[in-house]
């Protein structure tokens, strides 16, 4: 049984998805405005793992998550450089997608950019209008908290003090700021806006993830889950708006990643005090550390970050290398060592039993180096035996299929990656040229298997056959990429 710690009822509820089997599941992206920080990597490494689990446990995913390329960050931002929007967003998008590949994040099944969706955020904000939801002012247009009595539920915020008709432009504002939010926001010199029915404008960014949300994944899904900052404002107006249109309940798990701190601060933009995973790389850690200390404190406890917890989880993953290399290089005498064997059978339970009570991820690396502390224990007393290595690095791999810190064995190129921007989703159906995903990915293990051989007339029959198909290859440091054209 999964239970999850649910915010909107302030306690740990068994989960049980709407549909059997089927689980919908809804993330807020960045917001590309500047390289990500790893406090945000904590939170995306939070919904990497939630996926890992559901899907092992058997469900079926689907999974949105936005991109926020237009809010009042981007903007300024992108008029700071001199650019357009797109080309600005364009870039940190890449970024994006480029760092979630090292920190080996499944790509969610649907990428959705916020301003290819402003037709919908417009229909939106007009049945929110007829439905009596909505006041214009000087342009723009509110939601009016007063005609939504369950306001607060989620962040248990009191509105009874709050003035009538007191409103708030700003994406981004405080509890003590509580007003009627903007949905669409009136033109400013220099802004980029779009011709609307509603006038021109752009939305607000509340609006964007209720319209993706229910574009994607219907009225009521599953589950939504964001940073622990996100509870007030961004998530409770998104409850208010999709609510107000629907009449239905939004979501029934609403999960939060706690902050990634340094020295007991939020890790954040604003404060200076943050580390991006380029400037990681660049100092020499690894990708692998970084996940692995992100994902080493369950996601509802704060975690400071430190360069010496870094250097430990390094060490850390270094043990395990070792027990994997130990395993598989040495010959043990025939037979089973029964304590062993017993510990190996027991290993799936207790790490599912760990996962499934809100994935306490301290408790299923503490499984795991219980049982490399024994294995290697019985190893140099010379009692460990041939027949406990195979299911000892089954564990292994079983446990890296959550935490994916470990090297893996096949291809060289990320399957379920994140591909280039613009690609809409690696993993989503087969596209009008009929070759889907799981064959694309058969191609390029082909294809990165032929390079091996150097048998390169073959590579580049198979790069052919892809671009017949419509699928560009691109050949990177990091692997091979692919999309569609
Ligand atoms: P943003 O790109 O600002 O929209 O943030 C992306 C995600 O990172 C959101 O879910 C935030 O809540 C989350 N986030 C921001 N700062 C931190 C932090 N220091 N620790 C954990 N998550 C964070
Ligand atoms: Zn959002």
């Amino acid at each position: 049984m999964i239970s999850f710690y649910n915010t909107l009822s302030g306690r740990m509820e068994e989960f049980v998805p709407l549909e059997k089997g089927r689980v919908r599941l809804y993330t807020c992206g960045p917001t590309v405005y500047d390289y990500a920080h790893i406090g945000n990597y904590r939170s995306f490494l939070f919904s990497d793992i939630l996926r890992r689990h559901l899907r092992r446990s058997g469900f079926e995913l689907l999974h949105v998550m936005n991109i926020t390329d237009v809010d009042d960050k981007t903007i300024r931002n992108a008029a700071a450089a001199g650019q357009t929007l797109t080309e600005y967003t364009d870039r940190f998008i890449e970024a994006f997608f480029e760092d979630s590949r090292k920190l080996r994040l499944e790509k969610p099944e649907k990428v959705a950019r916020a301003t290819e969706h402003i037709p919908d955020m417009v229909q939106a904000i007009r049945q929110l209008g007829e439905k009596g939801f909505t006041y214009s002012s000087e342009g723009s247009v509110y939601f009016r908290i007063a005609n939504f009595p369950q306001y607060g539920k989620l962040s248990k915020i009191d509105i009874s003090g709050m003035r009538p008709g007191a409103r708030m432009d700003r994406d981004e504002y405080e509890k003590a700021d509580v007003r009627d939010f903007v949905l669409w926001k009136a033109p400013k010199p220099g802004e980029p806006s779009w011709e609307t029915e509603l006038g021109p404008g752009r939305p607000g960014w509340h609006i964007e993830c209720s319209v993706m949300a229910n574009k994607y994944l219907g009225e009521s899904f599953d589950i939504h889950a964001g940073g622990a900052d996100l509870i007030f404002p961004h998530h409770e107006n998104e409850i208010a708006q999709s609510e107000a249109l629907s009449g239905k309940t939004f979501v029934r798990y609403w999960l939060h990643c706690e902050h990634l701190l340094v020295d007991g601060q939020k890790m954040s933009k604003s404060t200076g005090n943050y580390f991006t995973l380029r400037d990681l790389l660049q100092q020499g850690h690894t990708a692998e550390s970084i996940r692995y200390l992100l994902a080493s404190v369950p996601y509802r406890k704060q975690l400071n970050f430190t360069v010496g917890g870094l250097r430990q989880a390094a060490q850390s993953i270094e043990r395990l290398k070792n027990f994997q290399f130990r395993l598989s290089h040495t010959s043990f005498p025939e037979g089973a060592n029964a304590e062993i064997a017993a510990k190996t059978t027991a290993f799936p339970d207790l790490l599912r039993k760990a996962m499934d009570d809100d994935l306490n991820t301290a408790q299923a690396m503490g499984v795991l180096f219980e049982l490399v502390r024994a294995a290697n224990t019985a190893i140099d007393r010379g009692e460990f035996r041939s027949e406990n290595t195979q299911p000892a690095l089954d564990c292994l791999s079983h446990w890296d299929e959550i935490f994916e810190v470990l090297p893996k064995q096949t291809g060289d190129h990320p399957a379920q990656s994140f591909a280039t921007a613009g690609q809409e989703s690696a993993q989503a159906s087969a596209g009008d040229d009929g070759m889907g995903p799981a064959e694309i990915e058969a191609k390029l293990q082909e294809r990165t298997a032929a390079r091996r051989q150097r048998n390169f007339a073959l590579a580049d029959r198979i790069r052919d056959e892809l671009s017949a198909a419509g699928i560009l290859i691109e050949d990177t440091k990091d692997g091979m990429r692919w999309k569609r054209k």
